[in-house]
This record gives structure tokens, C-alpha cells and sequence, in this order.
């Protein structure tokens, strides 16, 4: 487990995150908060691309609860069968959108109680639709922030619960709003979950992950090789057919 984090380290973190990217944002296509929840509930074990794609013809037919319970689940399918779990996906959305009309007059719920009792809506979706339509400073955690949160030391934790509280926590409150899109944007592009690319990080100097990884051709950190030192010397003979955890 790495060191924990202290604030002034997170507090610089997201300095050197914020200057990357002063306004992050959501890479989901949407229009309104309508919108923005249906794409959100078609993402889970899905690629923001893919959703996109799909969203892009489903859009301009069915962008409000009335006009999704007119196209009906089995034309909805027809649109989404491109997307992981369309079918339950689908009964989700065409349900969500009923609840909608039938108790919060055809508009999104902005409180967290209102927004989870949605079909398909679970405190991940509700945060990121407080968050990016209604401009709360929740912090939804997703595989990206859970994996960076924990490598970098900034929120540890084993259950995204954890790291939801932890950072909320440790984040200084000016960084709140955009931590989520933060983390998130440097989890899918540099702190990838197979190889993050340590060697180009911005904030690998305040990480406090102990594997980093060297550029494609160069000589692994000397951490590592004295690491590997060690074992070739015998040092840890004792440990037989184990090889380092991994952090994902
Ligand atoms: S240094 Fe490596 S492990 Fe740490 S945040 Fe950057 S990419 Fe991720």
C-alpha cells in the first residue's frame, strides 16, 4: 500500500492537473440533464465512444421522457444493441423516463434520494449527473479515479465508497467541482491501467506508486533494478513463485 497522500500534496496535484486542463470535462455527449442521464446509465461497461456513437442517431429522436416512451424499448434497443447490456439497458431507460413523467413532472431530480430511486441509477450515475448538469461537487468513482486514487497514495481504499469519501476528504475544496473529470481524464490517458505511463506523468514526482514504469526502450527505474538486484542475489529466496502485487 503506498504512503497516503497529505493535503499539501494533493493540493499540488491538482494544481499540476488543473494547469493541464483548466475546465475539464465530461468526453459523454448530451444535451440536457435528460440527456445526460440516459448517455450516463448507457455507459456502465461501455466506452464513451461507443455511447456516442449510438446516442448520435437516438438523440434526434428521443431526447426527452415522452419522446423515449413513444419509441418504445424494442426500437430503443435497436439503437443501443451496439452497447454491453442493451437489453436491460433498455428497460432501464424506457422505465427511468416513466418515473420521470409520472413523478418529477418530466424533469431530472437534482438531489442525490431523488436521482438513485431512478431504474438503472446508482450513486456513481447520480453523482456525475449532480455533477455535470447541476454543477454539485460530487466525485463519482469510476475504475479510472478508484485505480488512480489508490496508486497515487491520494485516497486508498478497497471499495469505491472508501475512495469516494477519502477524496472528498483530502481535495481542497477549490479543486472539488473538476477533481472528478481530473482524475478520470488521467486514468484513461496516462495512468492506463495495464502500463501507466509513469514516464511522461505530470504528478509522478508527488505519486507515490512504487512499480513506475520507464519509456518504451529505457532502463527500468532504479528502484525497480535494485529490486530485481536483490532477487538474482538470492536476497529473497524465501518467497518462491510470487511475483510483486499489482496495483489493478
Ligand atoms: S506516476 Fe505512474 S502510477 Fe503515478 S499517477 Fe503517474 S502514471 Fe499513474
Amino acid at each position: 500500500m503506498p504512503r497516503k497522500l497529505t493535503r499539501e500534496d494533493a493540493a499540488r496535484l491538482f494544481e499540476m492537473l488543473s494547469r493541464i486542463d483548466p475546465a475539464p470535462t465530461t468526453e459523454l455527449s448530451y444535451r440536457d440533464p435528460y440527456t445526460l442521464v440516459v448517455a450516463v446509465a448507457l455507459s456502465a461497461q461501455a466506452t464513451d465512444v461507443g455511447v456516442n456513437k449510438a446516442t448520435a442517431k437516438l438523440f434526434p429522436v428521443a431526447d426527452t421522457p415522452k419522446k423515449m416512451i413513444a419509441l418504445g424499448e424494442q426500437k430503443l434497443g435497436e439503437h443501443i444493441k451496439t452497447i454491453g447490456l442493451w437489453r436491460n439497458k433498455a428497460k432501464n431507460v424506457i422505465a427511468l423516463s416513466q418515473m420521470l413523467i409520472d413523478e418529477y413532472n418530466g424533469q431530472v431530480p437534482q438531489d442525490r434520494d431523488s436521482l438513485e430511486k431512478l431504474p438503472g441509477v446508482g450513486r456513481k450515475t447520480a453523482n456525475v449527473v449532480m455533477n455535470v448538469a447541476f454543477g454539485q461537487p460530487t466525485i463519482a468513482v469510476d475504475t479510472h479515479i478508484f485505480r488512480v486514487s489508490n496508486r497515487t497514495g491520494l485516497a486508498p481504499g478497497k471499495t469505491p465508497l472508501i475512495v469516494e469519501l477519502g477524496l472528498e476528504k483530502i481535495i481542497p475544496s477549490e479543486y472539488l467541482q473538476h477533481a472528478h473529470h481530473w482524475l478520470i481524464l488521467h486514468g484513461r490517458y496516462v495512468c492506463k491501467a495495464r502500463t501507466p505511463e509513469c514516464w511522461r506523468c505530470e504528478i509522478s514526482d508527488i505519486c507515490q506508486f512504487r512499480d513506475k514504469s520507464a519509456a518504451p526502450g529505457a532502463k527500468q527505474p532504479a528502484v525497480k533494478m535494485a529490486g530485481r538486484s536483490r532477487l538474482r542475489s538470492g536476497e529473497n529466496r524465501g518467497v518462491k513463485g510470487k511475483t510483486a502485487a499489482r496495483a489493478d
